[in-house]
């Protein structure tokens, strides 16, 4: 049997789901030949389990993603059903969009993308080998026999990779739905010495949509003004689908709690480690044996099926069981399961193994991106894809590494969390695991990331123009706001109407919009200059309430940031003989050895290295100072 060559690119991606296509149109977009395999083509961003985009934390990202230039929130902003602001009884940091998506439309879309983005192959191809030589990638071999030459590869596998299906006592290989596993593929990068391990998760039922009935369930409506995700889009108008809430209860829990040792999860089959924040129903009837019901949403999978998702009902008990707590369900007596419910573990590596850049250290020009780095969720997925595909076109291109840090983006929390203090468990992005939300809001993330992405090529200039105007926009509408004075006499029947109280001196406009009755839209009232301000986008007015109305805190974690960025500045040698500093503790030698930190900043973050510790680093880099001096 011989191999075959059939190309060369300067970027092949393994994996057209979130990550692999944000990869893939990223390298493209930034002018290098490449090529985006999938297994099968109808798993390009194909949504495995929730038909969502969004929502606490992943809202963050998808407007992130879309500020650097990325896919995801323009194809969502096509193909959603519902959208929903949530948190909005909270303040702006932890407003999160979350939009139902109609699944089949948000593949095609993404792979209608894909096939007309210049530079870019899409084709239907398993990888079985990365081709090295001395560490360094030269390519990719199918198991076809087919050989394409590399001169960076993007590992994006998802949870295909040595896929392995559990419902019950069954278990066997498997991708998600039925699709084909990657098996080879997994021994390879085993032999190539890569930290693999073993990961689970689950998804839920669907169920034929006629078969429910709605009546015995509360609708839940998307909201009546739709905000966008990409910052391409001013407004958005759509008729939008309902979902609907149920709950279990005792006799849910009875037929499970009978039935625990048919789960695959209790039944010790399952050796991948589960998502703490997406547990399966048997997982959470375990966990919180007091509760006595657990909510369910019904969320419509698209238009143009009737298949519906049981939300939060993930399991891995056999058919018959599952069929039988459904139709506890008030709504799901008498539902016909169209896809059962099942739990998938497959292979993913040690982030821990892998640089800031996402490039792994044992094999030069080698990204890694998505659920194959230990995260979970679409969005975590698609943020990393964008990154490795940037990282990748710099590394080629022998400029400095895209770094996004803590205070710069979810991006930088999601990478920094994985690659300094790993995860044992697959990792969702949550607003909590952020020090500096506040500044690191949804609709700010144009501000804190566009330009940077249009330095290095990605942001097309029509992006550009559009953040450009919209940053001019609220910075003069600010500037506006807090130079434009009103009078007692102006603003006092507008306050009373509010039940705010009365002020006694002239007023700035900005100080009136801080009070918590007063909104920007309400103040056009007595903003007599208001008329002669061309009505400024939705993206900016946002931005102007909330720059506004929370400055105080704003600035204050500005201050907290810059104390952030002088500790991440100081930047430790890549070569650093940690063994060598008098002073480290053990454990601190051993842990700065594995992973390298970059920083003083990423160093202080790794579990088990102590302030102490830190102290010796910051002498050894003084004396080194002083040495060069
Ligand atoms: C059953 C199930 C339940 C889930 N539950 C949740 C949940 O509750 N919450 C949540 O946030 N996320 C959940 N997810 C995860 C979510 O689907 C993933 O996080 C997301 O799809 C990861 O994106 P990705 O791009 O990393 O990988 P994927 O979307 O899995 O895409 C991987 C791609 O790699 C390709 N591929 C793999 N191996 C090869 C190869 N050797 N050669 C060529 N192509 C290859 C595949 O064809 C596919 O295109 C679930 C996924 C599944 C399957």
């Amino acid at each position: 049997m011989s191999n075959y060559k059939m190309g060369d690119y300067d970027v092949v991606v393994i994996g057209a789901g979130h990550a692999g296509c944000e990869a893939g149109l990223a390298a493209a977009r930034m002018g290098k030949k490449t090529l985006v395999l999938s297994i099968n083509l109808e798993a390009v961003a194909m949504m495995a389990c929730n038909p969502s985009i969004g929502g606490s934390g992943k809202g963050h990202l998808v407007r992130e993603i879309d500020a650097l230039g990325g896919e995801m929130g323009i194809i969502i902003d096509k193909t959603f059903i519902q959208s929903k602001m949530l948190n909005t009884a909270k303040g702006p940091a932890v407003h999160s969009l979350r939009a139902q998506a109609d699944k089949e439309r948000y593949h095609q879309e993404m792979k209608r993308t894909l096939e007309k983005q210049e530079n870019l192959d899409l084709k239907q191809g398993e990888a079985v080998e990365i081709l090295t030589e001395e560490n360094v990638v030269k390519g990719v071999l199918l198991k076809t026999g087919a050989v394409y030459g590399a001169k960076s590869v993007i590992l994006a596998t998802g949870t295909f990779l040595a896929g392995k299906i559990f419902i019950g006592d069954r278990n066997y290989q498997s991708g998600p739905n039925g699709l084909a596993p990657s098996v080879e593929l997994a021994e390879n990068l085993r032999k190539l010495g890569f930290g693999m391990r073993r990961f689970k998760t689950g998804t839920p039922a669907r169920a034929l949509g006629k078969s429910l009935d709605y009546d015995k369930m509360t609708e839940q409506l998307g909201d009546s003004e739709i905000v966008p995700f990409s910052f391409m889009n001013e407004t958005l108008e759509k008729e939008q689908s309902s979902c609907w809430l149920t709950y279990t209860n005792e006799e849910t829990h009875r037929v499970i709690r009978e039935n625990f040792g048919r789960s695959a999860l209790f039944g010790g089959q399952i050796e991948g480690i589960g998502p703490r924040y997406c547990p399966s129903i048997e997982d959470k009837i375990n966990r919180f044996p007091d509760r006595e019901r657990h909510q369910l949403f019904i969320e419509p999978e698209g238009l143009s099926t009737d298949e519906m998702y049981i939300q939060g009902m993930s399991t891995s008990l056999p058919e018959d069981v599952q069929e039988q707590f459904y139709k506890t369900i008030p709504g799901l007596e008498h539902l016909k399961i169209v896809r059962p419910a099942y739990a998938i573990e497959y292979d993913c590596i040690d982030p821990l193994e892998l640089k800031l850049n996402l490039e792994h250290r044992k094999v030069s020009n080698l990204f890694c991106a998505g659920q194959f780095n230990g995260s979970s969720g679409y969005e975590e997925a698609a943020a990393q894809g964008i990154m490795a595909g940037i990282n990748a076109v710099l590394k080629l291109d022998g400029k400095e590494p895209f770094i996004l840090d803590r205070s710069e983006a979810y991006i930088g929390v999601l990478i920094d969390d994985l690659i300094t203090k790993g995860t044992n468990e697959p990792y969702r992005i949550m607003t909590s695991r952020a020090e500096y939300r506040l500044a690191l809001r949804q609709d700010n993330a144009d501000l804190r990331l566009t330009e940077k992405a249009y330095e290095v090529g990605l942001v097309s200039e029509e992006r550009y123009a559009k953040y450009k105007q919209v940053n001019k926009e609220a910075e003069e509408e600010i500037k506006r706001l807090k130079e434009t004075t009103v009078s007692p006499s102006e603003a006092n029947p507008f306050l009373e109407k509010l039940g705010s109280s009365p002020v006694d001196g002239k007023i700035s406009l900005a100080e009136l919009m801080k009070r918590p009755e007063v909104t920007y839209d309400l103040l056009k009232e007595i903003d007599s200059g208001r008329e002669n301000v061309h009505l400024i986008s939705a993206h900016a007015r946002k931005r102007v309430e909330v720059e506004i109305k929370y400055a105080g805190y704003i600035d204050k974690q500005r201050q907290q940031i810059e104390k952030f960025r002088r500790l991440e500045g100081r930047r430790l040698p890549e070569n650093l003989d940690y063994s060598s500093l008098d002073g480290l503790r053990i454990e601190a030698r051993q842990k700065l050895d594995a992973i390298r930190p970059e920083s003083i900043g990423q160093a202080s973050r790794i579990s088990g290295v102590s302030p102490a510790d830190i102290n010796v680093l910051l002498i050894h880099l003084e004396k080194m100072r002083r040495a060069k001096a």
